[in-house]
């Protein structure tokens, strides 16, 4: 089966992480678990660029941006959507140290509506990033598509928190990174419908021969295996 990974990174993250990788680097670990596409992004969108050029219609640019850049960010989203072919937008409020509705936020989330792409935003880490805290800011933006990156992490009440979210908000999508529990995909299938969780590793953070495991063993049906690894990420590329 082809897959699509909707969270990889590229670069050099230091303390705490101590992780690194490059677009090279990146592109064997997808032909080792035939991985077609892997939406891409790091802090300096530079080095995206640099990837996308090198591997096209297999490294997905997806722009970083940090709403205290203000119009910058505003600029440096449309520029990469449309000049570069970039086809999301990533938010990380807990390394970029936000929070999700504050309204300096808003001006981006308004950027991504007119281009028409999705929103990735990294979930599970108080203060910053809680399934509640994204839902504040999903609910006053119907119209735009919110990918709730990890659902939630390593908490079970976050984790649980953003099915619930997910469950209330029809524009709030789920990717699995970094999330233990298998069962949970199961149940976000079970409850939210066939079209709303997609596959992610982020990579280099997660190895994917673990995270492929946990999705092999949440107990899918063939057809869900197929949405989840592949159809439901091709829907935002
Ligand atoms: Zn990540």
């Amino acid at each position: 089966m082809k897959i699509i990974d909707a969270h990889t990174h590229l670069g050099q993250w230091g303390y705490p992480f101590n992780v690194e990788t490059n677009a090279d680097k990146l592109i064997a670990l997808m032909n080792e678990f035939n991985v077609e596409k892997s939406f891409c992004s790091y802090i300096d969108n530079m080095l995206v660029e640099d990837a996308v050029k090198k591997y096209p219609g297999r490294i997905i640019g997806q722009a970083w941006e940090d709403p205290y850049k203000g119009q910058e960010a505003i600029d440096d989203l449309r520029y990469h959507v449309k000049e570069l072919g970039f086809k999301s937008m990533k938010l990380h409020p807990l390394i970029n140290g936000f929070l999700p509705y504050d309204p300096m936020v808003f001006p981006l989330i308004e950027e991504a509506r007119s281009l028409n792409i999705p929103v990735f935003m990294h979930s599970g880490h108080a203060p910053y990033s809680l399934p509640w805290q994204i839902a504040q800011l999903a609910e006053d933006f119907p119209d735009v598509r919110f990918v709730m990156v990890h659902m939630g992490h390593g908490h079970g009440i976050y984790i649980q928190a953003a099915l619930d979210v997910a469950k209330k908000l029809p524009n709030v999508y789920l990717e699995t990174s970094g999330m233990p529990m298998a069962n949970k995909i199961k149940e976000a299938f079970d409850t939210l419908g066939d079209d709303r969780v997609m596959y992610g590793s982020d990579i280099p953070f997660h190895d994917p021969s673990v995270e492929l495991q946990r999705m092999k063993v949440a107990g899918l049906t063939d057809a869900q295996m197929q949405k989840l690894l592949y159809d439901n990420a091709a829907n935002f590329c």
